[in-house]
């Protein structure tokens, strides 16, 4: 009988975030222990769905330990690192022989004791385990992939779109790879390589011809070229890390069986061409005014389906803080009509809505708390149209299947816009964030959500027109020299000249 030990633990820290990531942190996303993990993941299109699906085709005998997963924030706290780590080392330790380890990882985790904290799971977990045994680890491709990480691991494996809507076959490449690997097939070993880049492949983004799909394509074609290539990965990097590698890389999965393919080789050519087209983008963001002149513009147009704006520069799922305000402010300034805005947390607002009650009008300062660096509350008088709990199944291509409970919430009406009031942190990545609360995006002329780009895998269908603005506001502006990086390594693009 074949065993494997699994477990999930990922965070993508922005390390500018003054929020620390506790055990709090975790539970108000997601950690499980033992069955509950199963029980959460079967059937859903994520990494861990993957594993389970391979379980049952090969016979496997799945050990599932932690699942712990929270949306970005600062750094990982040393009490949540070292409780959800011990957990996996304790099982590892008492509950083997284990023929392999599957983690789902993220890549880009930074915690209060190390720089590295995939990195430093890792070697904690080879401490018990030994040199030999195949160690399987699915990344998202904004992680930041240390030397570490690629020496420790016997295969990484990361996501192919942006939005992240291979979860699922990510996991299924990885426990592929794992299966030969066990059998003796295969002997993978991951070399990695990265340039003088802090960000580059355009994000990452795959909605649309650019860098990243051709860096995607070329990586194809020397997988069908050269013997032995087990699997490329072009990871976009996650740049708002003070970090010393943050950033783009390639990682090469090779065989050491086959002899004569310098993988190391074909690390550097791709992250040679990640270079060449560093300047290139697929989506410019606009800065406030700019936006809004183009919001104007998209509605005196017309056209069926909403207007969808992101605000992107306090995108929760890079680690904003979701209370930001700038371009709330401009949409009520603006008088904009017939809108949906998701989200604002802030829990003193919440609180006073819930007091208050459903038809009650409540005198808010709404957002702009978290942080003074950062726009202001904004004084309002407005309508709690509704109150409920914030629970609901993602139905969008991203994370499908997910159940998610993001606790009360509330909707407030300013003008012509509803806005939902949440107490937690959440990307709205999904309808779920709007229709929990009895809103539809479709029916309305303006949808606003705390996104970048995974949006657009759910709300890209509905939408008349995207307009991404970058109102500076937030700690996921795209201006990178606004950013006081200290441990970054240099020269990089584009904070070196
Ligand atoms: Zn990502």
């Amino acid at each position: 009988m074949t065993r494997i030990l699994t477990a999930v633990f990922k965070h993508e820290t922005n390390t500018f975030s003054p929020l620390p990531t506790d055990l709090k942190a975790y539970a108000a996303r997601s950690l499980r222990r033992g069955d509950a993990i199963p029980q959460h993941y079967r059937g859903t299109a994520t990494e861990m769905g993957a594993f389970l699906d391979a379980a049952a085709r090969h016979g496997w005998t799945l050990v599932h330990t932690v699942a712990a997963d929270a949306t970005p924030s600062g750094k990982v706290t040393r009490e949540a690192f070292d409780t959800i780590v011990s957990e996996i080392e304790a099982a590892l330790r008492h509950q083997g022989p284990f023929d392999a380890v599957l983690l789902s990882l993220h890549g880009a985790m930074v915690a209060e004791h190390t720089d590295d904290g995939e990195g430093e799971v890792l070697r904690r977990l080879r401490a018990i385990a030994g040199p030999d045994l195949p160690i399987g680890v699915t990344l998202d491709l904004h992680a930041n992939v240390s030397n570490e990480m690629a020496a420790l691991a016997t295969i990484l494996v990361s996501y192919r779109t942006y939005p992240h809507i291979d979860q699922y076959a990510t996991g299924a490449r990885c426990a592929e790879l794992i299966a030969r690997t066990i059998s003796g097939e295969i002997s993978p070993l991951c070399i990695v390589a990265r340039g003088a880049l802090l960000e580059g492949v355009d994000h990452g983004r795959t909605t649309a011809p650019g860098p990243m799909l051709e860096v995607l394509a070329r990586a194809d074609a020397m997988k069908a070229e050269h013997a032995g290539v087990l699997d490329i990965s072009i990871n976009a990097g996650f740049p708002w890390a003070d970090i010393f590698v943050a950033g783009p890389s390639a990682v090469v999965v090779g065989d050491r069986n086959v002899e004569g393919t310098r993988y190391a080789g074909l690390a550097q050519a791709l992250v040679e061409q990640m270079w060449d087209s560093r300047a290139r983008q697929t989506v410019t963001p606009l800065p406030l005014a700019q936006g809004m002149a183009a919001l104007d513009d998209a509605l005196a147009a017309g056209g069926s389906g909403p207007v969808v704006i992101a605000d992107c520069a306090d995108n929760p799922g890079g680690g904003g803080l979701e209370d930001s305000t700038a371009l709330l402010k401009a949409l009520i300034d603006a008088d904009v009509q017939n809108t949906a805005y998701a989200m604002i947390s802030d829990p003193e607002t919440l609180t006073a809505c819930v007091e208050a009650g459903v038809g009650a009008r409540v005198a808010v300062r709404l957002g702009g708390k978290i942080s003074r660096q950062f726009a202001a509350p904004i004084a309002l008088d407005a309508l709690v149209r509704s109150l409920q709990q914030g629970r609901f199944i993602f139905t969008g291509p991203m994370s499908r299947g997910i159940a998610l409970d993001i606790g009360p919430t509330a909707v407030l009406r300013i003008g012509g816009i509803d806005i939902v009031v949440s107490g937690s942190r959440h990307q709205v990545l999904d309808p779920g964030f709007f229709t929990h609360a009895g809103l539809e995006p479709k029916d309305y002329a303006v949808v606003v959500v705390k996104s970048t780009q995974h949006f657009r895998a759910a709300f890209g269908p509905l939408a008349r027109q995207i307009i991404v603005i970058d109102s500076g506001d937030g700690l996921t502006s795209y201006d990178l020299k606004s950013f006081p990086f200290k441990k970054l390594r240099r020269p990089v693009y584009p904070l070196s000249a």
